[in-house]
C-alpha cells in the first residue's frame, strides 16, 4: 500500500465523513490514503445505520401496505406473509452493493485504501494493524480523524445483540419479536420500532424525557406522536429504566417514573437500547499526540476542522454537531477544501434532519420554541396534507407543513414537514433557507400540480397572506 511514502492526506475511518473526504481530497489533486478497520467502506451509515434501516423501513412498509391498504385501493391479495430471511437478504444486498461501489470510487479517484486499525504514533504518522495481519506505517502531511461514533448503552444494561440489542442487532433479528421494548424515543428508536411494529411486534417505547425526539418542533412532535400511537406504538414517557433481567426466557425490564415512584416490570422478547451514540476514539492514541476532547469525548476542532494539534483534523460524528451522515460528508468536503488552500463552509443550523417513519418528519432551521426563545417576532404559515390534492389522490394525507418566517422581513427561519416523503420535500426549504429566501419567494414559484410540494407553497402563502386551498 502507501508504505512509507508520504501522503498529503491520510483519513482514518471510511464512513460518510472519511470516504467523502478521501475522494474529495484526491479530486483536488492531493495524494490520499484512507484507513478503515471494518473490512468494508461506508462506516456506520452504510453498514449498520442509514442504509440497512431504510431498506427495512421500505420493505416493512410494503408489507404493511399490502396487508392494510391494498384492499381499499381495489387491489386484492389473498395472503400476505413476511419472509424475514428474504427481507434481510435484500437489505444485505443493498449494503454490499453500496460498500463495493465506494471501493470502486476509491479506485477511480486513486485513493489508496488500507484495511486495518489505525493509531497515531506521531501527528504525521499512523501505524495500521492490518486486517490481513502485520502492520504498516502510513505517513501524511495532514491526518483527518473520521472515526465516527458507536452505540451507547445504559448503566447496568449489557447489550448481547440477541435479546438486548443495539440498533445493529435490531437490523438483523432472526425472527419478529412478539413484544419489543425500545429504550429511547430518538429517531433511531422510532424508525426501528416502526420496522418491527409493521412486521407484527407489539412495540413499547420507554423514554426518560417528557417528549419523543426532543429536537423536533413541539407542535409537529405532538402530531407525530399521535400518528405513531395510531400505528399502535405505545409510549411510556418520563420513565426511567432501573433494572433488566434476562435470566428467564424473555427479558424483564423494571421501570419507574423519572421523578421517582412505584416500579413496574415490563416483559419483552427483545429490548432495543437506542439511548444515543458516543464518539469513537478507542485505541486511536489521541492522548499520545495530545488531541483535546470535550467531556463527552468529542474531538474539539476550529472552524477549519483542525484540532489543537497542527496537521491533525477531525470531522463527522467524532466532533460536535448533529450526528448525521450528510453533516459528516459536508465536514469532509470543507475540511479537505481548507487543506487544499481553498475555502470550506458548513452551517450546522441549516442541516436538515429527517425521521424516516411513515409519515416521515423532516425539518430545517429553527423550531417555534427556538424562535420564541430568541425573542424574534415571527409568523407561522401552516398547510395540512388533508387539503393537498395529490395526498388525497393517493389516500396518504396525514401530515402538515409548518413554516416560520421573520415577521418584518418574511425571511424563512424554519420549515417542518410531516408527510410521506417529507425527507425529499424538505430540500426545497433547505435551498430556500440557505439562500435567505422569504416565504413569499417560495409562494411565488410555480409548483407542479398535483404534487405534495404544493403544500409547501401553500404554507408559504399562509405565512404572509392566505393559502388558496383551505
Ligand atoms: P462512521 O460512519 O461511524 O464511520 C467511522 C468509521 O471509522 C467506521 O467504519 C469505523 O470502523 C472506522 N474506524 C474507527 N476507528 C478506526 C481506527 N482507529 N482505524 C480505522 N478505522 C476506524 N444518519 C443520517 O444522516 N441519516 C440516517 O438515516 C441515519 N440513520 C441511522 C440509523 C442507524 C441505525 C444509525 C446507528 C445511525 C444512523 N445515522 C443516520 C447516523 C450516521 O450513521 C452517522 O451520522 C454517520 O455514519 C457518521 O459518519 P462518520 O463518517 O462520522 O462515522
Amino acid at each position: 500500500a502507501s508504505g512509507s511514502e508520504e501522503n498529503d492526506v491520510v483519513v482514518i475511518g471510511g464512513g460518510p465523513g472519511g470516504y467523502v473526504a478521501a475522494i474529495k481530497a484526491a479530486q483536488l489533486g492531493l495524494k490520499t490514503t484512507c484507513i478503515e478497520k471494518r473490512g468494508a467502506l461506508g462506516g456506520t451509515c452504510l453498514n449498520v445505520g442509514c442504509i440497512p434501516s431504510k431498506a427495512l423501513l421500505h420493505s416493512s412498509h410494503m408489507y404493511h401496505e399490502a396487508k392494510h391498504s391494498f384492499a381499499s385501493h381495489g387491489v386484492k391479495v389473498s395472503s400476505v406473509e413476511v419472509d424475514l430471511p428474504s427481507m434481510m437478504a435484500q437489505k444485505d444486498k443493498a449494503v454490499s452493493n453500496l460498500t463495493r461501489g465506494i471501493e470502486g470510487l476509491f479506485k477511480k479517484n486513486k485513493v489508496t485504501y488500507v484495511k486495518g486499525y489505525g493509531k497515531f504514533i506521531s501527528p504525521s504518522e499512523v501505524s495500521v494493524d492490518a486486517l490481513e495481519g502485520g502492520s504498516t506505517v502510513v505517513k501524511g502531511k495532514n491526518i483527518i480523524i473520521a472515526t465516527g461514533s458507536d452505540v451507547k448503552s445504559l448503566p447496568g444494561i449489557t447489550i448481547d445483540e440477541k435479546r438486548i440489542v443495539s440498533s445493529t442487532g435490531a437490523l438483523a433479528l432472526s425472527e419478529v419479536p412478539k413484544k419489543l421494548i425500545v429504550i429511547g424515543a430518538g429517531y433511531i428508536g422510532l424508525e426501528m420500532g416502526s420496522v418491527w411494529g409493521r412486521l407484527g411486534s407489539e412495540v413499547t417505547v420507554v423514554e426518560f424525557a417528557s417528549d419523543i425526539v426532543p429536537t423536533m418542533d413541539a407542535e409537529i412532535r405532538k402530531q407525530f406522536q399521535r400518528s405513531l400511537e395510531k400505528q399502535k406504538m405505545t409510549f411510556m414517557l418520563k420513565t426511567k429504566v432501573v433494572g433488566v433481567d434476562t435470566s428467564g426466557n424473555g427479558v424483564k425490564l423494571t421501570v419507574e417514573p423519572a421523578a421517582g415512584g412505584e416500579q413496574t416490570t415490563l416483559e419483552a422478547d427483545v429490548v432495543l437500547v437506542s439511548a444515543g451514540r458516543t464518539p469513537f476514539t478507542a485505541g486511536l492514541g489521541l492522548d499520545k499526540i495530545g488531541v483535546e476532547t470535550d467531556k463527552v469525548g468529542r474531538i474539539l476542532v476550529n472552524e477549519r476542522f483542525v484540532t489543537n494539534v497542527s496537521g491533525v483534523h477531525a470531522i463527522g460524528d467524532v466532533i460536535p454537531g448533529p450526528m448525521l451522515a450528510h453533516k459528516a460528508e459536508e465536514d469532509g468536503v470543507a475540511c479537505v477544501e481548507f487543506i487544499a488552500g481553498k475555502h470550506g463552509h458548513v452551517d450546522y443550523d441549516k442541516v436538515p434532519g429527517v425521521v424516516y417513519t411513515h409519515p416521515e418528519v423532516a425539518s430545517v432551521g429553527k423550531t417555534e420554541e427556538q424562535v420564541k426563545a430568541l425573542g424574534i417576532d415571527y409568523r407561522v404559515g401552516k398547510f395540512p396534507f388533508l387539503a393537498n390534492s395529490r395526498a388525497k389522490a393517493i389516500d396518504d394525507a396525514e401530515g402538515i407543513v409548518k413554516i416560520l418566517a421573520e415577521k418584518e422581513s418574511d425571511k424563512i427561519l424554519g420549515v417542518h414537514i410531516m408527510a410521506p416523503n417529507a425527507g425529499e420535500l424538505i430540500h426545497e426549504a433547505v435551498i430556500a433557507i440557505n439562500y435567505d429566501a422569504s416565504s413569499e419567494d417560495i409562494a411565488r414559484v410555480c409548483h407542479a400540480h398535483p404534487t405534495m410540494s404544493e403544500a409547501l407553497k401553500e404554507a408559504a402563502m399562509a405565512t404572509y397572506d392566505k393559502p388558496i386551498h383551505i
